[in-house]
C-alpha cells in the first residue's frame, strides 16, 4: 500500500467560494494530496459547466502555497469509485451547521457500506466562512451585489461576465 494519502473534496463548486479556498488548503495540510473533483451531476444544471468550474479552481489552487498537493478533476458516477480510482483513503466534507450534519450523515454511512476502506472526513467550516455558499454568492451577486471577499477575484470576475453574458442574451 503506498504511504502518500490522498483525499478526495468533491462537490459541485458552483462557483468555487472563499470557504471552500479554506477547506481545501485545510485539507492539503492534513494529507500528502487533494484531489478537488466537481461532480457532473446530470439532472442540475448550474451556472458554469463543469469544465469552467474545473478550469476556475486549477486557476486559483495554481496560487496556492500548498498548491503542490491539490489537483482539480471532474467525475461522475459514485463518489467511491472514483475515490478508489484515485488511491484515497478519505473524502472530506465541510460541515457549516447542524443542517450540513442531517445531509452528509446518511451519505457516509452509505459511503461506508460501499467502501469500507475510504474514510468520511468532516471539517467544520472556519468561522468567517460559516454561512458562505455558491447559491447565496449567485443570488448577490445577479441582484447586483459585491461579492468582494466572498470568492477568488478570478471567480468575482467570471461571475460577472456570466451573469451580463445571460442579460445581453435575454435583451
Ligand atoms: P455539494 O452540492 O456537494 O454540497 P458544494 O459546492 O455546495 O457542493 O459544497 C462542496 C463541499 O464544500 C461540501 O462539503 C460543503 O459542505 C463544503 N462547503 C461549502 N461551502 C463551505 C463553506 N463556506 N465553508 C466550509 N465548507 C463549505
Amino acid at each position: 500500500m503506498s504511504s502518500s494519502r490522498t483525499a478526495i473534496f468533491p462537490g459541485s463548486f458552483d462557483p468555487l467560494t472563499n470557504g471552500h479556498v479554506d477547506l481545501i488548503r485545510r485539507t492539503a495540510r492534513l494529507f500528502d494530496r487533494v484531489v478537488v473533483a466537481v461532480l457532473k451531476n446530470p439532472d442540475k444544471r448550474g451556472l458554469f459547466s463543469v469544465d469552467e468550474r474545473v478550469a476556475m479552481i486549477g486557476e486559483v489552487c495554481i496560487s496556492l502555497p500548498e498548491s503542490d498537493r491539490i489537483t482539480t478533476d471532474a467525475f461522475e458516477g459514485l463518489l467511491v469509485h472514483f475515490a478508489a480510482s484515485q488511491g484515497a483513503c478519505a473524502v472530506v466534507r465541510g460541515l457549516r451547521s447542524g443542517l450540513d450534519l442531517d445531509y452528509e450523515s446518511p451519505m457516509a454511512s452509505m459511503n461506508a457500506h460501499l467502501a469500507p476502506d475510504i474514510e468520511t472526513v468532516f471539517l467544520p467550516a472556519s468561522n468567517r466562512y460559516a454561512h458562505l455558499s455558491s447559491s447565496l454568492v449567485k443570488e448577490v451577486a445577479t441582484l447586483g451585489g459585491n461579492v468582494d471577499g466572498l470568492v477568488p477575484p478570478l471567480v468575482a470576475s467570471r461571475l460577472a461576465a456570466k451573469i451580463a453574458g445571460a442579460r445581453g442574451a435575454r435583451s
